[in-house]
């Protein structure tokens, strides 16, 4: 029998997050208040979050322990499998190695428990008894609310309107774990007010969706605020990934040469990539690095690097980042979990610093490869891994070309149960492909706020 998935143990699963900041060869630029125009300080965030984890923010330690509560819940699907994609290897007839670490085995679906459980559980420890957050595909919602229903937190989720008509059954989840769920823009808030009073029909957008969660939580004493991708402690929760395949690829004695994941904030790419990134950044690894976003939001190959809000509301710090403005508005795409204006800092600097490369593709094109890789490895996977998915069958198609047997691993970071109906939408061939949204993007950028 052929020997397709990599044995880790219950012992392998992590003890400890990893903190790229403290290898990093120069120092992220800071968050900037836009009201002072100076770097922020705890205090400015406290409103926000836990005390733990606003020191995880600005940590320097390289390694961060793991709660032994937060551990006992992740062996609940902890080590997820690493595999290799030996029929997908085959149905492209390539020399290249493919594996990929397959984060759908988790309550949610996706990876973002691994960073919902300890962001509750630090809350809990602080005895937060609310929590308020954005949700765009309804992953992160849904993420959030198992893990608050396991804290004993209550949670209300604002959830991109596009995202609660596409994907009703995400919604359901968030609900039958406890948690409540809103459409955004709503007229719960402010934010969501002045939005509908301009477009009434938006489709939201997580800009827009944050804006309305960080409001309420701001505004309420007993609540804070939870991020599911974007900032430094959540892509350093998400390094669980990143170490279990490090493990599994020292379990078979190889080693990977190019490291594939989508980015939307950055979270699963930063969590699979960046044990392997220090490496590269010590001279150590030659390894590629491949961030692979839709056409239809491109922060990094057609975005700017500068200071810009998180929001559309502009309420969060400005953060220097790859960003398309953040008043830009992308296009309905079916990889809701990717439909974001700006992308994680640090995940930004590293770009920026050359040890990572970037790349966007149009999903017609993405959903081709997922249906192949559906058909050949049997996983249905969801429409923004699939974006990887198809970087990763390019490479491997080159090697065939090339004639060199490289070995290329991507982040499986979420199944597509709850995505059939874009599945749909690609079989019957009614998929639109969204080019790069150029005057929209040209207007935005025209509108970012200015920092001395
Ligand atoms: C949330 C999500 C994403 C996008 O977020 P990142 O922070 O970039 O990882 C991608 N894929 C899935 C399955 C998601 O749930």
């Amino acid at each position: 029998m052929q020997h397709t998935r990599i044995q880790l143990a219950q012992d392998d699963i992590p003890k400890q997050y990893y903190n790229i900041q403290a290898d990093l060869p120069e120092a992220l630029p800071p968050v900037i208040h836009p009201g002072t125009g100076q770097p922020i300080g705890p205090d400015d965030l406290a409103p926000l979050f836990p005390m733990e984890l606003i020191g995880q923010e600005v940590s320097q330690e390289r390694f961060i322990d793991i709660p032994d509560e937060v551990r006992d819940v992740y062996s609940m699907w902890r080590p997820t499998p690493l595999i290799r994609a030996v029929r997908l290897e085959k149905a492209l007839d390539t020399p290249a190695k493919i594996y990929y670490k397959y984060e759908g085995t988790s309550p949610a679906g996706s990876h973002k428990p691994n960073t919902a459980v300890p962001q509750a559980y630090y809350n809990k420890v602080a005895g937060i008894k609310k929590l308020t957050t954005e949700t765009g595909a309804g992953q992160w919602g849904s993420a959030l609310s198992f893990a608050c229903q396991l804290m004993g937190i209550d949670l209300e989720v604002y959830m991109v309107k596009a995202s609660y008509n596409q994907k009703p059954y995400r919604r359901s989840m968030i609900q039958t774990w406890g948690g409540q769920v809103f459409p955004s823009p709503s007229d719960r808030t402010q934010a969501g007010r002045n939005v509908l009073s301009i477009s009434p029909d938006s489709p939201g957008s997580l800009g827009i969706a944050i804006s309305e969660a960080v409001e309420l939580a701001a505004t309420r004493e007993d609540t804070k605020y939870a991020l599911g991708s974007v900032l430094n402690h959540v892509l350093m929760h998400q390094t669980v990934i990143g170490e279990e395949v490090k493990r599994g690829f020292e379990i078979i004695g190889d080693e990977p040469d190019i490291l594939v994941a989508c980015v939307g904030g950055g979270s699963n790419f930063g969590g699979f990539t960046f044990p392997f990134l220090a490496d590269k950044m010590n001279g150590k690894s030659d390894m590629r690095v491949v961030a692979v976003e839709p056409t239809a939001a491109p922060s990094l190959t057609k975005g700017q690097y500068v200071y810009d809000f998180g929001d559309t509301a502009q309420t969060t710090p400005l953060m220097k980042m790859y960003t398309l403005g953040h008043s830009f508005i992308p296009a309905p795409i079916h990889a809701g979990g990717l439909r974001y204006h700006g992308m994680a800092p640090l995940v930004c600097h590293l770009y920026d610093l050359g040890f990572i490369e970037a790349v966007a593709v149009t999903q017609t094109k993405v959903f081709e490869a997922a249906v192949l890789f559906a058909r050949t490895e049997g996983i249905v996977p969801a429409p923004e891994p699939s974006h990887a998915i198809r970087v990763a069958i390019d490479e491997a198609l080159r090697c065939k070309e090339s004639g060199e047997a490289k070995t290329i691993c991507f982040d499986l970071c979420g199944h597509g149960h709850f995505d059939m109906a874009a599945y749909d939408a690609h079989l019957s061939g009614s998929l639109e492909d969204y080019q790069y949204p150029e005057t929209e993007v040209g207007k935005a950028l025209s509108l970012l706020p200015k920092v001395g």
